[in-house]
């Protein structure tokens, strides 16, 4: 069952490169509703556990400490059809083959440092909203 929320975080660089009020106004402009926001950040531990899906690429140790390098925004974010249309939004993953327009595009500069996360199914959606958010932290 489709439950039409994803989940999403703006990731280090997009922060540290003043890109919060944007992409939060791109997620809105594009019809999602926030439900749930939080500005954080996560420990290597956290960001390990939070991947930890990824453990056995060969790119996990670097993600995990990018990930834990600095800020972040956490956010779930509801709309129809949210896990296509958010995964649309932000375009691939690697920003070079990213179609123009899409936030990885306009503001990620390369695939590690790819500006936002966003969640590949509802079962994920679900676990990873619930990694960040307790009940009466969503509204
Ligand atoms: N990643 C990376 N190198 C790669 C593939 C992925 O550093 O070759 C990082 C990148 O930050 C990506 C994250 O690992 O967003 C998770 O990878 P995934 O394949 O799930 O991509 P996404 O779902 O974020 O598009
Ligand atoms: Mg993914």
């Amino acid at each position: 069952m489709s439950t039409n929320r994803t989940f999403t975080m703006i990731k280090p660089d997009a922060v540290a490169n003043g890109h919060i009020g944007s992409i939060i106004n791109d997620f809105t402009n594009a019809g999602f509703k926030i439900i749930a926001l939080k500005y954080t950040k996560l420990t290597d531990e956290t960001a390990g556990q939070f991947y930890a899906v990824h453990a056995e690429r060969p790119f996990y140790k670097d993600l995990v400490s990018f990930m834990s390098s600095g800020p972040i925004v956490a956010a779930i974010l509801e709309k129809d059809n949210a896990i296509e249309d958010f995964r649309k939004l932000i375009g691939a993953t690697n920003p070079a083959e990213a179609a123009e327009g899409t936030i990885r595009q306009k503001y990620a500069k390369s695939i590690d440092a790819n500006a936002v996360h966003g969640s590949d199914s509802d079962e994920n959606a679900e676990i990873e909203g619930n990694f960040f958010f307790k009940a009466d932290e969503r509204f």
